[in-house]
């Protein structure tokens, strides 16, 4: 049997070695959020366009404005108006204004918006009532973006503004990193879909929530799951469903990895010609891990217990998967927090600890325990903020201990409170 235990850190290594970010190709900006650009975009225009108005009121010359106040006004023509969108029909001289609105092209001869709340907003003539204006309210063209300049670059993740952005630069159809395909496959004799949930009713089986945590697990991570079902624990059966998972961009089982007499997977694995490069990390939950390829496509062979699954998930399947959709940044960043409870946690290994995360009177946020951490109990993964990074020694954490986390949601950082 060949054992490889290596330590969190080591085992998180080897297995991101071999990760490389999958070809690229073009999607629509609406199929674009979340993906990570492969190239750079330039633009072939500036932004904007042309010296617009950031104000809606007068474009003036700022000479012709310059002392004017309240109690002595300056008085100027009024010849048109140029609304946005439209391009003013003559230039503003001396002594004279165009009414002008937010967006609207500045017209030649103007330097100057003088916004409508200092004037008497007249239509003929307009009297100015304030010089703060002078010399101010004009965006000028290529202020944002000069043509020939890279707006994105390439390893940029698209969210909401940098769609906005490849939108305002004409690029319809940016190049990113293809999403990965992964297949999963939950292995057990005991498990049913949730369809069958009527055999769990009568005390028989289990429902495989692994087939569903590393679904949504995989979307979370920015990849495309391709569900390759649940075998029963007979190696015929699980070399028979692994045999659709050629092709994808990674393999993810989950279950019979570990010593068990009916444990099979390491066993079909290499059977199908795979390669073995880890099994078992010193960690807990999820000890059992076990790493290699299949088929020429990665393998990551994950615990059954569901959240043992999903904390290996977290650890090295979410980075992986993350390099492959093109993110330079695989890892999670962890957050400084305190222990507000004694901790534990015996055996020497590196623990991954559920906890809940409250805003305490101190600058750290505040570690509780999520509840029970048995590796069976998923109502507490599903409870905790984070997961408290406990190193192999010492084997106690009294409270007031400072270690860091990893949060497990993006949701972790809302609150009820307005932002200000
Ligand atoms: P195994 O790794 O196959 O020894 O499974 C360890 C534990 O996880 C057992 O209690 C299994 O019933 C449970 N388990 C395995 N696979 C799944 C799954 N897909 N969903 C839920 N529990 C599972
Ligand atoms: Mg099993």
């Amino acid at each position: 049997m060949t054992e490889h235990r290596l330590g969190v850190a080591e085992a998180s290594a080897l297995i991101l070695a071999g990760a490389r970010a999958l070809d690229a190709e073009p999607v629509s900006l609406d199929a674009a959020l979340g993906r990570v650009l492969a190239d750079d975009v330039t633009s072939d225009v500036f932004l904007p366009p042309w010296d617009n108005a950031s104000m809606d009121g007068y474009a003036v010359r700022a000479g012709d404005v310059r002392g004017a106040s309240a109690s002595s006004p300056v008085s100027l023509n009024v010849i048109g108006t140029v609304a946005a969108g439209q391009r003013a029909s003559r230039s503003v001289q001396a002594r004279e204004a165009m009414r002008i609105m937010t967006g609207a092209p500045v017209p030649d001869g103007a330097d100057s918006v003088v916004r409508v709340e200092d004037t008497d907003a007249g239509p003929a003539s307009v009297q100015i009532r304030d010089d703060r204006d002078a010399g101010r309210n004009v965006r000028r063209r290529g202020e944002d973006v000069q043509a020939g300049a890279v707006v994105l670059q390439s390893g940029a993740t698209l969210g909401a503004a940098q769609v906005g952005v490849l939108a305002s630069v004409g690029c319809v159809a940016p190049t990113v990193h293809r999403r990965p395909r992964v297949a999963i496959l939950a292995t057990g004799d005991e498990l049913v879909p949730v369809e069958g949930f009527d055999e769990v009713r009568r005390g028989e089986r289990i429902v495989s929530t692994n087939s569903y945590t590393l679904a949504a697990a995989v979307r979370e991570a920015g990849g495309q799951p391709v569900p390759l079902g649940i075998a029963p624990d007979d190696p015929t059966a699980i070399a028979t469903r692994l045999a659709d998972a050629r092709g994808c961009d990674m393999i993810l089982t989950s279950g019979g990895v570990s010593v068990g007499a009916f444990d099979f997977t390491r066993d079909v694995v290499q059977r199908l010609g795979g390669t073995l490069a880890l099994w078992r990390v010193r960690m807990r939950p999820g000890a059992p891990l076990g790493f290699g390829t299949l088929f020429d496509v990665p393998w990551l062979g994950l615990p059954g217990n569901p959240v043992s699954a999903l904390v290996t998930f977290e650890l090295f399947a979410r980075p992986f998967i993350r390099v492959l959709a093109g993110h330079r940044l695989p890892h999670r960043r962890t957050v400084d927090v305190v222990t507000a409870e004694d901790i534990r946690l015996g055996a020497p290994l590196t623990h991954f600890v559920r906890i809940t995360l409250d805003r305490g009177d101190g600058a750290l946020p505040q570690a509780r325990l999520a509840g029970s951490q048995s590796s069976g109990v998923l109502t507490t993964m599903a409870r905790a903020d984070a997961l408290l990074v406990v190193p192999p020694e010492p084997a106690d954490v009294p409270a007031g201990s400072r270690l860091h986390a990893i949060p497990l949601r993006e949701s972790s950082g809302h609150s009820a409170h307005f932002p200000a």
